[in-house]
């Protein structure tokens, strides 16, 4: 079998080109979270601090102070940053969950890939991404050669596990965005994988569908960074596994770029 074939067969891609056209290949859905609205989905910016709850009042959404837990986070290394997440209390995820999922990886990785939460397993072992969607995210990393923990880091936009696995509050994503901010500076990825809508939308600041944010290089404070379905919707819809692997291609492609210094244009966004 060619490479490529290889590799298709290794992201469980074979049967799905035969299946394309069948009602098996027909797309679902990615779901909206409702609370998504894009006001709440700006890291740092001034917009989300405040909340119009009736007209003309403004409520902070933000605790006094947390321009200095921001700042004193972003000063953190490695070691104190682990030790700050795993005492974690500063939103309301803490209460329910069994680890807090730090991350993992080579910290010198060119390739950093995001998820959303901790799941059940994740929750249990403290490790991202090691249930059934994990089993699918290593698939996908064989596919394009590379390993967990080998040139690549895994994290997630909250640290703690969302009680029945409900997206993250805009709240908690907030709370928990500076770990995830002084994470990708520690570790400077050249490029960056946003798994699903929920990592996509904290990380690039604004509302948008995975469809309209796919097959464009976006950027995350400077960083290159491409869109692609979460493993976990990929393993309930098929059919968008073709388009998973279109766009580990154009990340892999991308890549290539960068470790060459041909430098790509990105979409304008979160600089
Ligand atoms: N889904 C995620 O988004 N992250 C994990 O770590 C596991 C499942
Ligand atoms: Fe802290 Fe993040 Fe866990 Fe919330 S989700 S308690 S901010 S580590």
């Amino acid at each position: 079998m060619s490479r490529r074939g290889e590799m298709l067969r290794e992201m469980g891609l074979m049967p799905i080109w035969r299946l394309r056209g069948s009602a098996d290949a027909a797309t679902a859905a990615v779901p909206e979270p409702a609370n998504m609205a894009s006001e709440s989905a700006a890291p740092g910016s001034t917009k989300r601090v405040h909340a119009a709850v009736s007209p003309g009042i403004k409520v902070p959404l933000q605790p006094i102070g947390m321009d200095d837990r921001r700042a004193a986070i972003m000063r953190m290394d490695w070691p104190e940053i682990k030790a700050r997440v795993a005492s974690c209390v500063d939103c309301a995820l803490h209460a329910k969950r069994n680890k807090t999922v730090f991350g993992v990886g080579d910290e010198n990785a060119d390739w950093l890939f995001v998820g959303e939460g901790p799941g059940a397993d994740e929750d249990a072992q403290g490790e991202p991404f090691v249930g059934q969607a994990g089993k699918l995210l290593d698939n996908m990393l064989a596919a394009i050669k590379l390993k967990r923990g080998d040139n690549v880091y895994i994290a997630n936009v909250v640290k703690c596990r969302p009680p029945g696995n409900r997206n993250p509050e805009p709240a908690e994503a907030l709370a928990c965005e500076p770990y995830l901010h002084r994470q990708i500076e520690l570790i400077k990825p050249r490029l960056i994988i946003a798994l699903g809508k929920v990592a996509a939308v904290n990380l690039l600041a604004r509302e948008a569908s995975i469809a309209s944010l796919r097959g464009r290089l976006h950027q995350y404070r400077g960083i290159p960074l491409v869109v692609t379905y979460h493993p976990a919707y990929l393993l309930r819809s098929l059919g968008d596994k073709a388009k998973a692997w279109a766009d580990l291609c154009f990340a892999v492609d991308t890549m290539k770029d960068l470790q060459a210094g041909v430098s790509a244009p990105t979409m304008d966004e979160n600089v």
